[in-house]
């Protein structure tokens, strides 16, 4: 396992935010990162999230990692810090009206698919003009868009990976600079885990999900 705080300090030096992912790790465990200072925790399931996060300090700032079905929104509205998974209009018209209940706004990251991986998750890069209609001052008022994610194709290669966080910076830098000028908000890259990190912060990442590194191997892998 990494020196926590050697890996902190080489994530920040890299001008970026660790998220330590703590799917599958019980409380106590969370509790002893959380005692070398991380604030920054990221679950999958929304599930596991509701019934860790009661049990935990409140200052911790919960990222929601893993895909997120409209009917469970919900269940995290009130508290979560910052959602990795928006892929549908579906679901972010969901996420604006449980913010709205929970007189709150959330922030949102939308998930690109970029690896070469089959998947039903992430919005095909091709495939995200449905963006250009979304109006966050008036339809989606309680939504705050702040970046994207993404996770690369599993492999050995690196030059596989590279290109793929590459095209999800291209996809970042061309709706920063489009739909979201006006977003002051709109500054986040989530890419990069324990096994890729390094790449990703080469390629301009600002937020990295690592989970094994820090709290060792899962007992049972699930996603
Ligand atoms: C589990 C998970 C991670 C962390 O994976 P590690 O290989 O343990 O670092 C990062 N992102 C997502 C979306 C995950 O589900």
């Amino acid at each position: 396992m990494a020196d926590l705080f050697q890996l902190q300090s080489s994530i920040e030096t890299a001008g970026a935010r660790l998220i330590a992912v703590s799917k599958t790790h019980p409380v106590p465990d969370i509790m002893s990162v959380y005692n070398q200072g991380i604030r920054h925790f990221g679950e999958n399931k929304v599930q596991e999230l509701v019934e860790k996060a009661p049990e935990l300090p409140e200052d911790i700032h919960w990222h929601l990692i893993g895909h997120l079905q409209t009917n469970k929104v919900k269940y995290i509205a009130s508290f979560v810090h910052l959602i990795h998974t928006v892929d549908s209009r579906k679901l972010l018209k969901e996420i604006q009206k449980q913010a709205k209940k929970a007189d709150r706004k959330i922030r949102i990251l939308f998930q690109f698919h970029i690896a070469r991986e089959e998947s039903k998750f992430g919005i095909p890069p091709d495939e995200k003009s449905w963006l250009n209609e979304l109006d966050f001052k008036i339809e989606f008022s309680n939504v705050i868009p702040c970046g994207v994610m993404g996770m690369a194709t599993f492999t050995d290669d690196e030059s596989i990976v590279r290109a793929e966080f590459r095209h999800l910076k291209s996809i970042y830098d061309e709706l920063r600079s489009g739909i979201f000028r006006e977003q002051d908000s709109f500054t986040e890259i989530s890419m990069g885990m324990s096994s890729d990190y390094q790449i990703a912060l080469e390629e301009g990442a600002t937020l990295v999900r690592i989970g094994s590194l820090i709290f060792g191997a899962r007992t049972y892998t699930d996603q």
